[in-house]
């Protein structure tokens, strides 16, 4: 067992620190928000009043943070942690941020002596409070060793993405192709129900072809066609349009660097933005269905 740091108690941070309670692990956490911390000081771990205060003594620091300027200015510079921590820490960045941010973590802390990995998550708060994520991991093959032993507890598939960088790529690559099936899937069954087809027959018959994909599969964005997803709610998140547009454009950005013209993402990006500036941004969004039937 391990004695984790962990910062950043948000909708995905406090219950991967809960589960990270559950499997045993001595935690020190800081939020921000005090509320946040509250909830962790009852569920068993201590509170620091600063992230300087959280890292002291623990052999794993955890980040869940909103954004990549966040993660820089908890870890880089005079003031950040990496020059405060002692080498032979292990620190796992899972928030979604730019690749290049993540690179730079990863290149202060090797300079260091700190083993950093970038371990972006898939899975959404649900999977979080069920320690059923998803990781994706960027890093050395023996900082990726340690990990997986602590990330265990909050996640059921650990992949090994490639070097530092490469799990905030993985991440970008899969929400972009999440945001492009999901809005083909709803122009596909709103083709088909407005040329007179029945909207759970359609998703029967392309289920069983080859436009089956995840959208379809577990998250049907029409109205009525499956009970357990947003669509059947009136849109209430699940993943909130606000969080696809940042993916989107961290997809934008690591598409750009690499000299990849992926029109269809800049079309979901430019799709979701519009949606989003339409007030839907803090509804799901499988909402984009609506998008498509207002044409
Ligand atoms: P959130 O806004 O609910 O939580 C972020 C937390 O970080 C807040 O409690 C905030 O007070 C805290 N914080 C901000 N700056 C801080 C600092 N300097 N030190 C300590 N705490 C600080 O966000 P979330 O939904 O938990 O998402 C966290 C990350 O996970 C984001 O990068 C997001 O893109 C990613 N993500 C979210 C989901 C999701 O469904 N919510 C799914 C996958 C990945």
């Amino acid at each position: 067992m391990s004695n984790i740091a962990f910062l950043g108690l948000g909708n995905m941070g406090g219950p991967m620190a809960k589960n990270l309670l559950a499997a045993g692990h001595t935690l020190c956490v800081f939020d921000l928000s005090a509320a946040a911390c509250e909830v962790l000081a009852e569920a068993g771990a201590a509170v620091a009043d600063s992230a300087l205060a959280a890292v002291q003594g623990a052999d794993v620091v955890i980040s869940m943070l909103p954004a990549g300027k966040h993660v820089a200015a908890t870890f880089l510079g005079e003031s950040g942690l990496l020059a405060q921590l002692p080498a032979g820490t292990l620190v796992l960045d899972a928030s979604t941020i730019d690749a290049e941010t993540a690179k730079q973590v990863a290149a202060d802390a090797t300079a260091r002596g700190i083993d950093f990995m970038d371990t972006p998550v898939s899975g959404g708060v649900a999977a979080a409070a069920a320690g059923t994520l998803a990781f994706m991991c960027g890093g050395t093959a023996e900082a990726f060793a340690r990990a997986e032993l602590v990330l265990a507890a909050m996640g059921k598939k650990i992949f090994h993405a490639g070097p530092a960088g490469a799990g905030q790529v993985a991440k970008a690559a899969n929400n972009m192709l999440l945001a492009v099936h999901m809005i083909g899937t709803c122009e596909a069954l709103e083709m088909g129900v407005r040329n007179g087809l029945d909207a759970a027959v359609l998703s029967e018959i392309m289920l069983a072809s080859s436009g089956r994909n995840w959208s379809l599969e577990v998250y049907n964005p029409y109205p009525g066609v499956m009970e357990t997803a947003p669509a059947s709610r009136n849109y209430d998140p699940g993943f909130m349009v606000d969080l696809m547009v940042k993916d989107l454009g961290l997809a934008e950005q690591v598409a750009e660097q690499a000299g990849v013209d992926n029109q269809m993402g800049r079309l979901a990006l430019a799709l979701y933005q519009a949606h989003q500036a339409a007030g839907n941004g803090q509804r799901d969004f499988s909402g984009i269905m609506q998008k498509v039937q207002e044409g």
